[in-house]
């Protein structure tokens, strides 16, 4: 008989990502003929621009196809940094930047380099799915930081203050914000870079929504409100979002040059390089024309602004306009209590079940970032079917007995 062996106690506790699953699922029962309104994914519904096509293409021909400098060509780190000068006006060197296979790696990356057992991240929930299991994979220990939707999700001083402790060795920020698609003030921002000097912990910021914004600012974080924290901020970003490539999976790091050497250490003994067609294609979505950003920009405004409205006319559900990503996130807590057929409603996991089986509506419960009031609804999709969303969620609302 083949002996039964156990895998790691590390993967044992590990969940697989619940935006991942809910999208996976939504695209399952939609390929067995159900008519789902899907909300929930969190990848643009845009087509990459042609001329990111095109580049891509040409490097194939080109026979651009074998390995490359596992932190990334130099061109590519060169748009990273021409970037970076012009949103953010901050300078940095080649060895200060890694180019990893999405924004997903770099993350995992820096946590594997700076974390060893029982340092604790201040992770501010709620947060997006993947940074307390990524931080658990190093040996780390989040340390979650509770924020309301009544202070647009920010931080305040006594809050970090409280959170930080010896052990500590980075925040993490996200802003513009997935799953709540807040943008944190600047003056908060300078907060946290000030006591991560006064302490001495990393600020991770990831900036990856950093482009889809509706204030029609730059965008800013911690090293472009406070640059003597520079080396002390490690910026996260990628064309997954901005330039609607997901699948390319093409991410970048800019920060401390001692932390772009460790991650480029772990991605040569990992996966190498990230792939050498995408890295040219990531060439051209940074250093070619930012018209398409503009558009599809200015699409995800309007389907906010539609989604907004038609929610905040909803009786049972409280919600604000959100700054950026393509996310809503209204609480939904009023609505906890109210029966169905197959149960109560007692949390987001059942009321997004609920939306599902009964509106067929796919959308991801806010307990999956650590809020269980919440519900995300992604309006990265055509504003027909945001419409039809919302109609049947205004149906299934009022079918609910209270
Ligand atoms: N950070 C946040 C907040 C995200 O929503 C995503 C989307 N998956 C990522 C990072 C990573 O994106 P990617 O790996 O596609 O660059
Ligand atoms: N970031 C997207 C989301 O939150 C993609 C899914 C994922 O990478 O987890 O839906």
């Amino acid at each position: 008989m083949t002996p039964k062996i156990p895998l790691s106690q590390r993967v044992s506790s590990l969940k697989p990502s619940p935006t991942l699953a809910v999208d996976a699922k939504a695209k399952a029962m939609k390929a067995q003929g159900l008519d789902i309104v899907n909300l929930s994914a969190g990848e643009p519904d845009f087509d990459t621009p042609d001329h990111v096509k095109e580049a891509a293409a040409e490097a194939i021909k080109e026979g651009f196809t074998k390995y490359t400098a596992v932190g990334g060509i130099p061109e590519l780190k060169q748009a990273v940094i021409a970037k970076m000068k012009r949103d953010y006006g901050v300078e940095y060197a080649e060895t200060e930047i890694c180019v990893s296979t999405g924004g997903k790696q770099v993350l995992y990356n820096i946590f594997q380099a700076i974390l060893d057992p029982g340092d604790e991240v201040i992770i501010p929930v709620p947060y997006w799915v993947s940074y307390p299991a990524m931080v658990e994979l190093a040996g780390g220990v989040p340390k979650f930081v509770q924020t309301e939707q009544e202070t647009g999700f920010a931080l305040s001083v006594e809050m970090l203050e409280q959170a930080v402790t010896s052990r500590t060795k980075a925040i993490i920020l996200n802003s513009p914000s997935n799953p709540t698609g807040a943008v944190y003030p600047e003056e908060m921002l300078r907060d946290v870079a000030r006591l991560a000097l006064e302490r001495g912990f990393f600020i991770v910021t990831d900036d990856i929504y950093d482009e889809i914004r509706f204030d029609g600012k730059l965008p800013y974080n911690a090293v472009s409100v406070a640059p003597e924290a520079k080396e002390l901020v490690l910026c996260v970003n990628g064309v997954s979002k901005t330039y609607a490539m997901t699948g390319w999976r093409i991410g970048y790091l800019a920060g401390n040059s001692e932390v772009v050497k460790a991650v480029t250490k772990i991605q040569s003994q990992s996966t190498s390089n990230p792939n050498s067609i995408a890295q040219k294609a990531a060439l051209a979505a940074l250093t070619g024309p930012q018209e398409c950003v503009k558009e599809m920009c200015a699409a995800f405004r309007e389907r906010r602004d539609y989604m907004v409205q038609r929610l905040q006319a909803m009786n049972g559900v409280n919600c604000i306009a959100p700054q950026g990503a393509f996310y809503v996130f209204p609480d939904f807590s009023s609505v906890f209590g109210a029966k169905w057929d197959q149960g109560t409603i007692d949390g987001s996991l059942a009321l997004a079940d609920y939306l599902l089986e009964k509106a067929k509506i796919a959308a991801v419960p806010g307990i999956a970032f650590g809020d269980d009031r919440f519900i995300r609804f992604s309006y990265a999709t055509d504003i027909k079917v945001i419409e039809e969303g919302m109609d049947r969620l205004q149906e299934a609302l009022a079918a609910l007995a209270r």
